[in-house]
């Protein structure tokens, strides 16, 4: 199956534009629903570990282990977006950063929605399956505690990336679905008839 095209078909309509750069409704949100993972994990970490953390004192390697992660985590995340890209339609990749958004897209193209589909859900199942093994493997309270953390920032920080994912789920199933990416901006494209 042919996974992009280089311009929009003839037939098709623009059918959503979702602008994560400035659409200030949209980041309020996004960032909300970051936050709430985030307790959420934060909350899990301390009922399953906090009894041993107060009996453990912090390994320093590990606090400073956490934030070299992170740092490590906001370039592979978009690294990830963009091996799946390349691996899915060989195209000339954008990456960049704003307050709001870190991003990576194909800002040449349109993306069937298979495609896209697996380029904006690669992050989340990789990493998702990195805290599992790390939090199978790490030994000690602190370490689960700060694995946990890393899930929660990973998961909230996917939460426009699962909001494309959603959108594909519900709104946008069918496959003749195009998305022009340019990282920050992502706009959808449908059939014209069949809408
Ligand atoms: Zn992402």
């Amino acid at each position: 199956m042919k996974h992009w095209e280089k311009d929009l078909p003839a037939g098709y309509r623009e059918a959503m534009t979702i602008d994560a750069k400035s659409d200030k409704k949209l980041i309020v949100k996004m960032t909300l629903a970051s936050l709430a993972v985030l307790v959420v994990f934060l909350a899990l970490a301390v009922l399953w570990q906090g009894k041993k953390m107060l009996a453990e004192p912090m390994p320093l390697h590990l606090a400073l282990g956490f934030w070299i992660a992170l740092i490590a985590y906001l370039v592979l995340h978009e690294l990830v977006h963009g091996a799946a890209y390349k691996m899915l339609t060989g195209q000339k990749l954008t990456f960049g950063l704003t307050l709001s958004v870190a991003f990576c897209g194909v800002p040449e193209i349109y993306v069937y929605r298979k495609a896209s589909l697996i380029a904006v859900l690669a992050p989340f199942v990789v990493f998702n399956i990195v805290g599992v093994v790390l939090l199978a493997v790490l030994p000690g309270a602190w370490a689960r505690f700060f694995t946990l953390i890393f899930l929660g920032l990973h998961i909230g920080g996917c939460a426009g990336d699962l909001y494309n994912t959603w959108l594909y789920l519900t709104r946008f199933q069918d496959p003749r679905t195009l998305t022009n990416d340019t990282g920050p901006v992502q706009t959808f494209y449908v059939p014209e008839r069949d809408m």
